[in-house]
C-alpha cells in the first residue's frame, strides 16, 4: 500500500476538525489534510438547524449549518485536503492512520495528528430500562437527523428521557412539527442541559417536567405504547407506589454523550476516566507526542463555540509540531479538581503562555466562588453541573504560581 506523507492529518470534520485544520494551516503546516467518515463537512452541526450557535466565537446569533458554512468556505479557501467518505480504521503512536475510502484501503503517515472525532449518544442499552423492543424509542440525536435532515416525524406522542441539550431542543422541535410532548423525564433534581434551553425549549411551551423520575419500564409489543414512570429516592431507586402510566409512541433518550476515542486508544492515548477523553496540556497535546486533540473527543462541551476555540490551540500546537518548532519543556503545573469540581480541561498547563480552563462542578451550588491556589478568585451567584465554566489565567497570574508548585488545586467553596 503506497503510503502518503503528509504535516498535520485531523481525523474527523466537525466544528473542531474544520477549526483545527484552519489555524493549522495559518500557523505555517503545509500539508493538512481533513479525513471525514460522512459525506459532508461540519459534523452535527447540519443536523442543528435551530439557533444559538456563534453568539461568543463571532457575537451573532447563528443556526449550526451557518456556523459550520465560515469554516467550511475557509477550509476551502485555505486549500485544505479534504479526504470525506474516509473512515479512519486505525491509528498508531507513529502517526500511521489507515483509512478506508471509495478507493480501498489507503495509508498516511503524518508528523502530527489532530483528534477531532467528536462523541456519540448513550443508548438505552447502556442505561438498561426494562422492558420490551418495540420500536419507536430512539436517541435524541437520531430523532434530530430524523426531523431537521431527513424530514420524518418520528411520532406524535412523544416522551422523553433525560434533560440534556439535544433531548430539550428536541422537544421544542417536536412540538413546534404538531407532536405533543407529554413530558421530559429527568432523574437528578436539576436539569441536564443548559438553563437556557430549559426556558425556551421545555417551559415556553408548558411542557411537563418530571424532575427526580424515571422510566421503570417500556410497554409495547411492535410499537412503544407507553412508558411507566416513577418517582426516585436519594440513590436513584424508584420509590415503590410512585408509579404512573404515560402513553406514548415514541420514547427519546437524552442519557448523556460520550466521547469518541477508540482510535486514541490505538494509538496509546492515555484517556482521563471522568471526561473519557484524552489527558491534554495547554497546547491541547495528548499523551502521546505529536498527537493533539480538540472538541468534544476531548470532553463534552456545552457550546459549539468552544469548541472552535479550543480547536485552535490544538491546530496551533499540531503545526508547531509538524513544522519542529517545539518549545524546550518549562514548568508543567497539574490541574487539580479539589471541592465541588467534578474536572479541568486542560490537565497540565505551563507558566509561558496565557491560558483558558474549562471545568465542570459536580453539584449545584448558589453563592460560591472559585479559587485557584492564592492566583485567583471569581465570585459566582450560581453553579451548575450542565453549565461549563470558564476562567482565563493571565501570565501575571501564572507568573504567581510559585516556583516549586507542580500541581496547584482548584475548588468551587462557599462564600462565607
Ligand atoms: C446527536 C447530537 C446532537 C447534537 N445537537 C446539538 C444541538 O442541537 N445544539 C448544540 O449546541 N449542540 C449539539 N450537539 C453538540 C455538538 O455536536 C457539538 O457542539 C459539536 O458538533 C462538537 O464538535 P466536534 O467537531 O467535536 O464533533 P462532531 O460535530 O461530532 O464532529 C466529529 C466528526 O468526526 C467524524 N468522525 C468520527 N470518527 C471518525 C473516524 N473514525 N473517521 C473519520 N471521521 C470520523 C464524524 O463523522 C463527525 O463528522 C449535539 C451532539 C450530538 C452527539
Amino acid at each position: 500500500m503506497v503510503e502518503q506523507a503528509i504535516d498535520v492529518a485531523v481525523i474527523g470534520a466537525g466544528p473542531a476538525g474544520l477549526a483545527a485544520a484552519i489555524k493549522a494551516k495559518e500557523a505555517g503546516a503545509e500539508k493538512v489534510t481533513i479525513i471525514e467518515r460522512a459525506e459532508q463537512l461540519g459534523g452535527l452541526l447540519h443536523q442543528c438547524i435551530h439557533n444559538g450557535f456563534g453568539l461568543v466565537y463571532f457575537n451573532e446569533d447563528l443556526t449550526g449549518p451557518e456556523y459550520a458554512r465560515r469554516f467550511i468556505e475557509k477550509a476551502m479557501d485555505l486549500k485544505i485536503d479534504m479526504q470525506l467518505e474516509s473512515m479512519v480504521l486505525d491509528l498508531t503512536a507513529a502517526k500511521r492512520i489507515t483509512i478506508s475510502s471509495k478507493e480501498g484501503l489507503r495509508t498516511f503517515h503524518a508528523k502530527a495528528v489532530i483528534l477531532a472525532m467528536g462523541c456519540r449518544e448513550r443508548t438505552r442499552h447502556q442505561i438498561m430500562i426494562p422492558g420490551t423492543r418495540p420500536a419507536g424509542v430512539f436517541t435524541a440525536g437520531t430523532a434530530q437527523r430524523y426531523v431537521n435532515v431527513e424530514g420524518y416525524i418520528p411520532g406524535k406522542n412523544i416522551v422523553i428521557l433525560g434533560s440534556g441539550d439535544v433531548g430539550m431542543i428536541m422537544a421544542r422541535r417536536l412540538t413546534l412539527e404538531g407532536a405533543k410532548v407529554e413530558a421530559v423525564v429527568e432523574i437528578l433534581p436539576y436539569i441536564g442541559g443548559l438553563i437556557r434551553n430549559e426556558v425556551q425549549c421545555v417551559h415556553d411551551f408548558d411542557i411537563p417536567l418530571f424532575l427526580e423520575h424515571t422510566v421503570t419500564e417500556i410497554i409495547g409489543l411492535k410499537r412503544i405504547e407507553a412508558v411507566t414512570i416513577a418517582r426516585v429516592d436519594q440513590n436513584q431507586e424508584p420509590i415503590p407506589g410512585t408509579e404512573r402510566t404515560i402513553e406514548c409512541d415514541t420514547l427519546l433518550t437524552s442519557v448523556g454523550l460520550i466521547p469518541e476515542n477508540e482510535l486514541s486508544l490505538k494509538a496509546g492515548v492515555a484517556l482521563d476516566p471522568i471526561t473519557g477523553g484524552p489527558f491534554v496540556s495547554d497546547t491541547m497535546e495528548t499523551s502521546v507526542a505529536g498527537i493533539f486533540a480538540g472538541g468534544n473527543v476531548v470532553h463534552v462541551n456545552d457550546l459549539v463555540d468552544s469548541v472552535t476555540s479550543e480547536s485552535e490551540v490544538a491546530g496551533a500546537g499540531a503545526a508547531d509540531y509538524a513544522m519542529g518548532k517545539t518549545t524546550p519543556a518549562g514548568r508543567k503545573i497539574s490541574l487539580k479538581g479539589g471541592e465541588n469540581i467534578r474536572y479541568i480541561v486542560p490537565h497540565t498547563i505551563g507558566a509561558d503562555k496565557e491560558v483558558t480552563l474549562s471545568m465542570r462542578v459536580r453539584e449545584p451550588g448558589e453563592k460560591v466562588k472559585i479559587r485557584i491556589g492564592d492566583v485567583f478568585t471569581k465570585s459566582l451567584r450560581v453553579v451548575k453541573p450542565s453549565e461549563m465554566l470558564k476562567v482565563n489565567l493571565t501570565l501575571e497570574q501564572l507568573g504567581k504560581i510559585g516556583e516549586e508548585t507542580g500541581e496547584i488545586e482548584i475548588i468551587c467553596e462557599k462564600r462565607g
